[in-house]
């Protein structure tokens, strides 16, 4: 048994194994819980890919974690396995329904060595709030970071530290009931699956043409776009796909109801800068609540920048834009961070923002955030979380 405190930047240094011997570390969350994470290394390490042609999604980790939940004895069994296909019945509700929830945030490696998390309490939090949304039970938030931080140290030699790479981790918990009819399971598995990725944009910031979906929306009031459950990103594809088919990166999203004020732009939260102003749609049940966006407006309001939460129209955006008032279009998220928009088309009405070129905001916030998550800038709100 060995003991493993967060926040000593102590490694795990596990013989690279003898087949599947069990290594047992002691981890203790910072509520002062303890958690047992049993630890069985891979046989089998994989060879890591090159630092510096690192693609979003395509590579994992040698391994994951893994617990279960059942009605008898709640949420149990935490470990870290292999990383390794799952084997499940064809029935599994899951595969069928959709019963499924997601996270997604990236660890960082500093320049002086260290691993940095960036809010993953907020994950955590945003984590129970999609569980509830869809009848999965909530899991501890200590639990679910002391879960996250013990997966990344097992595999931290997988953070790459190429400039703009970092370590992609995709927390998710599937319903795991073999039933076909229509309710909700009684049994879950949560994993925590790890990759390394590479900047979003090759090459640096570069604005992105999107599509206004006047057709598709991706969420309504009393749905589930506040939550990230699989089955809100099934139902965006094919909107998705036909705006690549014409030539743009993403879509705007517009209301479910009257198809005009503006929601989201794929898989980020939006922000306009208006006439000094910058605005974003408020949290009404319909927008992600982006960690990326609550640390934007944070930041924003630290700057001493008007920044408001309030509902526009598109109608709003292009007359603003007719008027010269149109400085800047963003997307946040934890893939790209921040996303700069440089084209929109709306019903074939194609406008430039900022000459297609990165706006001052836009890089401010890049700059910062970036900085920030890497450990290069000491921020004041105590965001980064060491492993
Ligand atoms: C994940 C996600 C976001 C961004 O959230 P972050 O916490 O900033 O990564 C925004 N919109 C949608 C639809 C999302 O799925």
């Amino acid at each position: 048994m060995e003991n493993y405190k967060p926040n000593q930047n102590r490694s795990f240094s596990a013989t690279p194994d003898s087949g599947l011997r069990k290594q047992i570390f002691l981890l203790k969350g910072s509520a002062g819980m303890g958690y047992d994470f049993k630890i069985t290394k891979t046989a089998n390490a994989k060879p890591k890919p090159d630092p510096n042609n690192l693609v979003f999604g395509t590579v994992s980790t040698d391994h994951m974690f893994e617990m279960s939940y059942s009605p008898e004895k709640g949420w149990h069994d935490g470990q870290i396995v292999p990383y390794a296909a799952l084997q499940l019945d064809p029935a599994t509700a899951v595969l069928h329904y959709a019963q499924l929830m997601f996270e997604g945030l990236k660890a960082y490696r500093s320049d002086d060595g260290r691993i940095l998390l960036f809010r993953p309490d907020k994950n955590a939090e945003r984590a129970n709030i999609s569980n509830d949304r869809i009848c999965i039970p909530r899991i501890d938030e200590e639990l679910m970071i002391a879960a996250i931080k013990a997966i990344v140290a097992v595999d931290q030699d997988w953070i790459p530290d190429a400039k703009d790479t970092s370590l992609y981790i995709r927390p998710f918990v599937i319903a795991t009931d073999t039933y076909l009819g229509v309710r909700p399971s009684s049994n879950f598995k949560f994993y925590i699956i790890l990759g390394p990725v590479g900047p979003y944009y090759k090459g640096g910031l570069s604005p992105t043409r999107i599509l206004v979906e006047d057709n598709y929306v991706r969420a309504v009031s009393g749905g589930t776009g506040f939550a990230k459950v699989g089955g809100n990103y099934a139902a965006s594809l094919i909107s998705q796909q036909e705006a690549l088919k014409k030539g743009y990166q993403q879509v705007l999203w517009l209301d479910g109801i009257e198809r005009r004020y503006v929601e989201e732009i794929g898989t980020s939260n939006a922000f306009f800068k208006i006439d000094g102003e910058v605005l974003t749609p408020p949290l009404t049940g319909t927008i992600l609540p982006g960690i990326t966006r609550d640390s934007v407006i944070k930041l924003l309001q630290h700057w001493g920048e008007p920044v408001k939460e309030e509902r526009f129209t598109i109608e709003d955006v292009y007359k603003a834009h007719e008027a010269g008032k149109l400085e800047e279009v963003f997307a946040t998220g934890t893939a790209a961070v921040i996303s700069p928009v440089g084209e929109l088309c709306w019903k074939d009405k194609v406008i430039l923002i900022n000459d297609s070129k990165i706006g001052k905001t836009s890089q401010k916030l890049y700059d910062t955030l970036t900085g920030i998550q890497t450990g290069k800038i000491k921020g004041q709100f105590g965001w980064t979380v060491e492993v």
